[in-house]
């Protein structure tokens, strides 16, 4: 869930001068590493910056120590040849504290996208409290300042070198970003490291933010019967398990957020040892971790809970859930599985991964030639795989029925079809190679950008992907045999994995405005 609360400060900070943020966030990193928590109005500012940014630049070359990247686990799948070589190319490392560095150098332009990522999210909640939201409420409140830099200062700074910034929140991680000129680099390091450890919350902070989260919910979901609708089927899906909760929160719970639920769980949560650092673009490995070690380095490890993500038990009966109503915009048919996650089964994760392709990705996909171009009872039909979980993976059917067909009519057609697929053998080892060749290709632009890399490494190694298996990524797809998506097909499809848990359908229409409105 991208936020848009930053940019508010942004417009806020057009046309602010700001002549000296090397010296001004050099001191006041002097000042956190320093003396700690020191009021920032109690110091002379000008008189003791040059002096404290000196004791800073030194501390931070004080680091010569040799860094290698991480070597390849010996128990990741073997690859076959063709052997790809690695996608990004990063390279990473552990600081004494815990966190986490990796680096994926590119030097095309003097440009780089620094990203923290905090291996936490909405799903570490504390559950059943009567509260929810907390963990998108504090990504908020997170740019409300420190002892050190004031409310908004952290935006206007970014800005200020003509930098761009934004945060996420979501069930498993929560990310804060910038994109910024490369001779900064080491001064963001400085202002995001003070904030994972000196955030300060007024109570009339908490007060106005949180009027922006219920504002933000209002218009993202409240207001949106689609939106609104996934947030049921959610629900209904995950049952027991943290996922079947909003990240936002629930409408009525998030009034209720006080700063004490925002405080224990920064608190709890925000470590340098539950975090990872990923940097892309024009900065040499070396340099990034000798600044990493004299920022985020300095702040002590902590202990950290288990995340504890509850499984959704098997049940005998399936889920359907309709609304009918005239804010409907379109008829749709929609179904979700509970699947696999990577570490569930790593074979079963890419393999869904290449099933998806094949069966839904592009205009030559099965369920695309079949339902939209043969039988014309759908405009679009689309399959969505979430492996990238803690808990539970999630698959999700998404298609809209055309040519007078109705959604219930669309669902039975798509279910007939599955069993066909799998009775009369029409996915054939050609289309699997075909698939497989099209995934592998797509690596190739991934890697072609300053902020696509980031968010793939970041999001999968949050949820525990090692580096070397993110960019073995290809050799994991080549590998895959035939029998491999049979298996991942036969599971979801034909509901024959072990713990197979029913899917959710759902069916959305519209009425006309005179009809009541209905929902089951
Ligand atoms: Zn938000």
């Amino acid at each position: 869930m991208g936020c848009l609360v930053s940019s508010l400060w942004r417009d806020k900070a057009k046309g602010q001068e700001f002549k000296s943020l090397s010296l001004f966030l050099a001191f006041m990193v002097a000042v956190i590493l320093t003396f700690g928590l020191v009021d920032f109005g109690a110091i002379g500012f000008e008189a003791q910056a040059a002096e404290l940014s000196s004791a800073y630049e030194s501390a931070g070359e004080a680091s010569p120590e040799k860094i290698s990247p991480e070597k390849a686990s010996s128990a990741d799948v073997t690859p076959v040849p063709p052997n790809y070589p690695p996608i990004y190319n990063a390279k990473t490392t552990t600081l004494e504290n815990g966190l986490k560095v990796v680096v994926i150098e590119n030097h095309r332009a003097p440009v780089v996208h620094h990203m923290i990522w905090y291996k936490v999210g909405s799903a570490d909640e504390p559950r059943n409290d009567g509260v929810s939201g907390a963990a998108h409420f504090l990504e908020h409140l997170m740019f409300k300042g420190t002892k050190a830099v004031g409310a908004g200062e952290f935006s206007r700074l970014i800005a200020g070198i003509g930098g761009q910034e934004n945060a996420f929140t979501s069930w498993d991680y929560t990310a804060f970003f910038q994109t910024i000129p490369a001779k900064y680099l080491r001064d963001v390091m400085a202002l995001e490291s003070d904030r994972m450890i000196n955030l300060t919350l007024a109570e009339k902070d908490i007060e106005s933010e949180r009027n922006v989260i219920i504002e933000e919910r209002r218009g993202r979901t409240d207001n949106d019967p689609r939106a609104l609708f996934n947030e049921q089927m959610r629900a209904m899906l995950f049952v027991n398990a943290p996922y079947a909760e909003p990240i936002i929160g629930w409408r009525d719970e998030m009034s209720l957020l006080k700063r004490a639920d925002v405080m224990n769980y920064y608190t709890t949560w925000y470590a340098p040892n539950n975090a990872i650092l990923v940097v892309s673009g024009d900065a040499k490995f070396d340099d990034v971790v000798r600044d990493a070690r004299a920022t985020y380095g300095l702040i002590p490890a902590r202990e950290v809970p288990p995340h504890l993500r509850a499984r959704v038990p098997q049940l005998s009966g399936g889920v359907a859930i309709t609304h009918a109503a005239p804010d409907v915009p379109e008829d749709v048919y929609i179904k979700a599985w509970i699947v696999p996650n990577y570490a569930d089964n790593p074979k079963n994760y890419y393999g869904l991964g290449l099933l998806t392709q094949i069966l839904a990705n592009g205009a030559d996909s099965m369920l695309y030639q079949e339902f939209v171009v043969k039988r014309k009872i759908a405009t679009s039909v689309e399959l969505s795989y979430n492996g990238d979980a803690r808990g539970d993976g999630e698959l999700w059917l998404y298609a809209i029925p055309a040519g007078g067909t109705s959604p219930e009519a669309l669902g039975a057609a798509l279910d007939e079809y599955f069993k066909t697929i799998w009775a009369k053998k029409l996915m054939d080892d050609e289309m699997i190679e075909r698939g497989k060749t099209r995934l592998i290709d797509a690596a190739d632009y991934a890697r072609d950008s300053l902020v696509g890399p980031a968010m793939e490494i970041g999001q999968m190694m949050a949820i525990g992907m090692s580096l070397n298996d993110i960019e073995n990524w290809r050799n994991h797809i080549a590998a895959l045999t035939p029998q491999d998506v049979d298996d991942a097909y036969r599971d979801v499809f034909l509901g024959t994995a072990t713990a197979y848990r029913l899917p959710v359908t759902g069916i959305m229409k519209h009425v006309p405005a005179t009809q009541p409105h209905k929902i089951h």
